[in-house]
């Protein structure tokens, strides 16, 4: 693959690190060789995967002149912080469009990626109701500033685009020069799978370094059949881009979505429990809504033998910490 040829901002400082994770091995039964891929220390207010993507994204927009970046996300995105993040540091504004999936569930007061927002100078916030067209908003909210003499530049939910996903592409490739360098042989990659675009990109990514080692999504919202085809169609539109010679087969897409429980963002037992596992035995932050929840699969999965006895496990640790302080509450209960 070369990267060389789309615009790119250098928001990376070098690979983030492959750590092996033993107490958490043992913990849950020594079977399984557990590995985490620490894409939470990636640069960036609070570090996620969001960075990798927006590398690319924002380099489009400075590449087509915008003074303006419009994005949207639920109410404690980490996409719209890493977005603002990214905006501040280049000197670009920053308006966000919250989508109150669940109902009455933005408060202007709230913590974790709330606050961050405000610390990190977005210039404005409209919320709207959980299912609305939030292209539509965006573009509303576009041509409102374009009218007050501004270029903005719109970044899609979670920046899950074909640009966007080339930044995990770039995360596949990064990860098997590592595992190469580390003599690991590694039979699984895990990751959660949200708006698709770390997925998706990991797939492509897989595909185009060849490197053949499966990868499971666990799914934070859709079902499984939902999930899959957006996986799907974005994972092949972006090895087309990247021109992965074979491309993405269907095949190669494969999600859980038994660990969402009652819906995006909503605590589960299983998410607690994963939050509580990693910070116990191996330091890790998780957070609630996604690495949390891929967490909880992961050890599903290990704990009902879904991989064979002595294989080498690695989950993708996208991030998002700074939610958790807006659950503190579930995390004490009990
Ligand atoms: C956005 C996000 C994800 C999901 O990534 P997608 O590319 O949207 O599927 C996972 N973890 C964290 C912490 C995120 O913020």
């Amino acid at each position: 693959m070369n990267f060389t040829k789309f615009p790119r901002r250098n928001y990376l400082q070098g690979p983030t690190p492959i750590e092996s994770m033993p107490s958490l091995s043992k913990a849950l039964g020594g079977d399984v060789n557990l590995y985490v891929k620490r894409d939470d220390l990636l640069p960036g207010s609070a570090g996620g995967n969001k960075t990798r993507k927006l590398e690319f994204c924002i380099a489009d927009a400075l590449e087509k002149g915008t003074d303006t970046i419009i994005t949207c996300g639920a109410v404690q995105s980490n996409h719209a912080r890493l977005t603002a993040s990214w905006s501040a540091k280049e000197g670009l504004e920053c308006h966000l469009i919250l989508e109150e999936r669940v109902k009455g569930s933005y408060k202007e007061e709230a913590s974790g990626n709330n606050f961050l927002f405000e610390l990190l100078g977005v210039k404005s916030i409209g919320v709207v109701e959980g299912g609305s067209d939030m292209m539509a908003q965006m573009e509303k909210k576009a041509d409102e500033l374009t009218a007050a003499g501004k270029s903005p530049y719109i970044i899609p939910g979670g920046a899950s685009n074909t640009i966007g996903a080339t930044g995990y592409a770039v995360c596949t490739e990064e990860t098997m020069v590592q595992l190469n360098e580390m003599r690991l042989d590694i039979d699984h990659i895990v990751v959660p799978s949200g708006s698709a675009g770390t997925h998706a990109g990991m797939v492509a990514g897989m595909a185009g370094v060849n490197g053949n080692i499966p990868i499971s999504g666990v799914n934070v919202s859709r079902t499984k059949e939902v999930q899959e085809e957006l996986v799907y169609k974005l994972a092949v539109d972006t090895a087309e881009r990247l021109e992965v010679k074979g491309g993405v087969e269907r095949d190669d897409i494969i999600c859980f979505d038994q660990y969402v429980g009652p819906g995006y963002s909503l605590p589960t037992d299983s998410m607690v429990e994963a939050v509580k596992l990693f910070a116990k035995n191996e330091a890790i932050l998780l957070d609630p809504v996604y690495s949390g929840k891929a967490a909880a699969g992961l050890i599903d999965l290990v704990r009902n033998g879904h991989f064979p006895k002595g294989s080498n496990v690695l989950f993708l640790h996208t991030g998002g910490s700074p939610a958790l302080y807006a659950y503190m509450d579930t995390f004490r209960q009990e």
